[in-house]
């Protein structure tokens, strides 16, 4: 096992680190061993109305933070991407102590947010107006100004990218934070910030406060001076959300949900190579992924060889000690690994047919076998349900339309992907799905430049990309009396 040194467990307010009010701590648990890695200072309203405090304190208009230029904002953010970079392999060894994912993963994971930063770093002095040929004697232009004070709560199974995809927009924007993150990953928030801190952001601009949903993430839901709530989690927590969060001040809510998300692979794919993306877009992260391609559709004439090649892959998943060379690590927790060997179970009772996996691993831990089920019937429970575990369920089906519907027959609409050398079929696929990122001959490729996020239940709005931004500024239009002829 390798020695990682924990080095924050307290709440970060206005810059310190602090106890919480009530003084107590929750536990956070090594899924890899169940044992508690360290305690963590458990906030509550108490805590999140200190943190709210200071970063309405820190959105004064003529505090340091609203006083910088927008261009320093990004120097800020480009020196935090700095420090990110230089402690990559720590945050990803502490990620991998807390998360269990695999410590490669983890690494990659860390270096890719500093890129995300980057990427907002450059836009914070390219926030730009209109102006706007208004009728009447005016001129009338928009400036987009910071929506105000943010609370941002946030899910364990992607912790570092999660934070940094919800402060680099934000920041950029001029926001101040209020950040709550899963109670299962307090660990790299709390590094994180530590970080924020040293690259010389002003007190109160960014604070985290771990703790339980319920308490601390509904306190900050419903805070009646924050002006906008960005949630990642499960579709159930984003409808509290979104009836909670509005009616005590109707502030602002993005989401970003769960899904069921569809991968069809037509007859014409190369089988091979077809059954390696839909592995990945089923297996990535353990499963535990929103947009994890949880049903795979194969056309029938390929659909045997497809199901063979699907569980050889699987079959194959190295799967064990995080810190060593594997795929796939433990489940998150206790309450993920039963719900996920439930379905499971589930899966089997329903008549499906397991070709590969099956069942947990080993006693200690929370380890799944990568499990494919094929003959999955579109009624079953895990072709309708979030898994949120390492199982891929191949559907067969016939016809363009008939796939198109049975894919689009869902609350959800995540993410879908087509495999095909057909162009034509791949971009009617992409007219008649319906979902927020659709991939073609391949899948789950994320980037800082592309927007990211669902129609119906998966969500409401869009992260990354130029929309990611946009989802943090408010429009100020601005009508200035101008006579068409000055007297
Ligand atoms: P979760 O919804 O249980 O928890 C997410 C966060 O919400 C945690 O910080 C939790 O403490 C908080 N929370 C829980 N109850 C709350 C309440 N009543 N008020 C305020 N906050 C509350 O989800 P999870 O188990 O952390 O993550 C798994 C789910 O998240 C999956 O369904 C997955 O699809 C989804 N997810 C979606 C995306 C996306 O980008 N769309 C990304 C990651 C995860």
């Amino acid at each position: 096992m390798v020695k990682v040194d924990v080095k924050y467990t307290k709440l970060f307010i206005n810059n310190e680190w602090v106890d919480a009010v009530s003084k107590k701590t929750f536990p956070t648990i090594n899924p890899q061993d169940e044992s508690i890695i360290t305690h963590v200072a458990e906030g509550d309203k108490a805590d999140i109305d200190i943190a709210v405090s200071a970063a309405v304190k820190a959105f004064h208009r003529y505090s340091e933070w609203r006083k910088l230029d927008a261009s320093q904002r990004g120097r800020l953010l480009l020196k935090l991407a700095d420090l990110i970079e230089r402690d990559v392999e720590y945050l990803g060894q502490l990620e991998t102590l807390d998360n269990g994912k695999p410590v490669a993963n983890a690494i990659g994971e860390a270096g890719w947010s500093a890129q995300i930063i980057r990427y907002y770093a450059g836009k914070a002095d390219k926030i730009l107006g209109n102006t706007i040929p208004a009728d009447g004697e005016v001129l009338s232009m928009t400036i987009k100004e910071p929506v105000g004070v943010c609370g941002q709560i946030l899910p364990w199974n992607y912790p570092i990218p999660m934070f940094v995809w919800k402060i680099a927009p934000a920041l950029a924007a001029g926001c101040t934070l209020v950040i709550k993150p899963a109670e299962q990953t307090p660990l790299t928030a709390l590094a994180l910030a530590a970080l924020v801190k040293e690259a010389g952001f002003p007190p109160g601009v960014v604070n985290v406060v771990p703790g339980y949903g319920p308490t601390a993430g509904a306190a900050l839901t419903n805070h009646p001076r924050v002006d906008k709530m960005a949630f990642t989690g499960s579709t159930e927590v984003g409808r509290i959300i979104m009836s909670g969060a509005p009616s005590v001040n109707l502030k602002r809510v993005t989401l970003e949900l769960g899904g069921k998300s569809p991968l069809v692979i037509f007859n014409d794919a190369d089988v091979d190579k077809a059954a390696e993306i839909a592995h990945r877009a089923a297996f990535s992260n353990a499963g535990q992924c929103c947009v994890a391609a949880t049903r795979t559709y194969v056309q029938s004439g390929i659909y045997d060889a497809f199901i063979a090649k699907a569980a050889e892959i699987a079959k194959k998943r190295t799967v064990g000690n995080p810190y060593t060379d594997v795929q796939q690590g433990p489940q998150i927790d206790q309450e993920m690994f039963s719900k996920v060997m439930g379905y499971i179970k589930a899966g089997k009772e329903q008549g499906a047919r397991c070709v590969a996996g099956g069942d947990r691993i080993g006693k200690v831990g929370f380890f799944i076998q990568p499990t494919v089920f094929a003959d999955v019937k579109d009624d079953m429970k895990i072709a309708r349900e979030e898994i949120f575990g390492p199982v891929q369920s191949i559907l067969k089906f016939e016809t363009f339309d008939e796939v198109v519907d049975r894919a689009n027959d869902s609350n959800y609409g995540l993410g879908a992907g087509v495999i095909t050398k057909d162009i034509t079929v791949a971009l009617a696929f992409v007219k008649h799905v319906r979902a927020g990122s659709v991939w073609v001959n391949t899948y789950e490729h994320v980037t800082p430049q592309t927007p990211f996020g669902g129609f119906r239940e998966s969500g409401i709005g869009r992260e990354m990309g130029e929309e990611g931004i946009l989802q943090y500024l408010e429009n100020k239009t601005v009508t200035i009396s101008v006579p068409k002829q000055p007297t």
